[in-house]
């Protein structure tokens, strides 16, 4: 079975996105586990918690469907270690409320550069953060996210997520969560059936299926190579509702959470629908 949903709003408190995501008709959803562009926020409270559980529970989510987002100012790769360390911190406090929500995975963008040092060297510093983070939590499974290569940002390759990979000491709680923006913008065409098999193939070849634990879907204001990260409603860019079909009718993908970021929100209740009539 499929489970698609979108990443929804938590405005209010957390155990408000198991409700929006219920009233779009979404089988899996995201959220922000603390607020996206600040460093510091609140503790969960014990009635956001309890209330969270609840909600997921009555509504009909499990944790294998829920997947957040982490936030937008961690760079786990930073050159400077001042920074870093307070991605690390930061990060390791989002790992923990999820521990405290009973969520078991969250996703993050790898990190930058910032031009000061290698690619190489930005993802050892990577996936040397990520132990630290690993030691300090558990039952949280990281799933790294392939990015669209923008700006300085390492992971626009299948290469390098293999690199993170590879140097996580604790393979048990690391994953992949693919963005198929992402991909298309950083040069992998999914737009058709040879590139959509090429793409996955090369996935399986150079990364290994089996950290593939979720998908974001959305479709690419910009064209492929472009690496501009600029996210459209399905069927409204440069993938188009053929890439949909592929990976809906793709039994590789049951079972995982498939997360639509697509700009227009108006629209998720329409794109869950027609995701789910595209099942032959
Ligand atoms: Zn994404
Ligand atoms: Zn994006």
């Amino acid at each position: 079975m499929k489970y698609v949903g979108a990443h929804v709003s938590a405005a209010g408190g957390v155990e408000n996105a198991p409700v929006n995501a219920r009233n779009i008709g979404a089988e899996a959803f995201a959220l922000f586990v603390k607020n996206q562009r600040q460093w510091s926020a609140g503790p969960l409270t014990e009635k956001n918690i309890e209330h969270f559980k609840n909600n997921c529970a009555a509504l009909g989510y499990s944790a294998d469907h829920i997947l957040p987002h982490n936030s937008y100012l961690v760079n786990l790769g930073h050159p400077v270690e001042e920074k870093r360390e307070k991605s690390i911190e930061s990060f390791k406090d989002e790992v923990r409320r999820c521990m405290q929500l009973g969520i078991t995975q969250i996703n993050f963008h790898p990190g930058s550069h910032l031009k000061e040092i290698s690619e190489s060297e930005c993802l050892d510093l990577i996936a040397a953060s990520l132990n630290r983070i690993l030691e300090a939590t558990q039952g949280v499974t990281l799933l790294v996210e392939n990015t669209a290569g923008q700006g300085s940002n390492v992971g626009y390759r299948f290469e390098h997520l293999a690199h993170i990979i590879d140097r996580v000491e604790d393979k048990t709680r690391i994953g992949v969560c693919l963005d198929t923006c992402h991909a298309f913008a950083s040069g992998y065409d999914l737009s058709d059936e040879h590139g959509y098999k090429d793409t996955f193939d090369q996935f399986e070849r150079i990364v290994g299926a089996k950290w593939l634990k979720a998908l974001h879907l959305n479709d690419s204001k910009k064209e492929k190579g472009s690496r501009v990260d600029r996210h459209e409603n399905l069927g409204k860019g440069h993938l188009g509702w053929k890439t949909f079909e592929m990976i809906m009718n793709d039994r590789r993908f049951d079972n995982i959470p498939l997360i639509l970021e697509t700009p227009d929100s108006a629209l998720w209740a329409t794109e869950i629908k027609e995701l789910y009539d595209l099942i032959r």
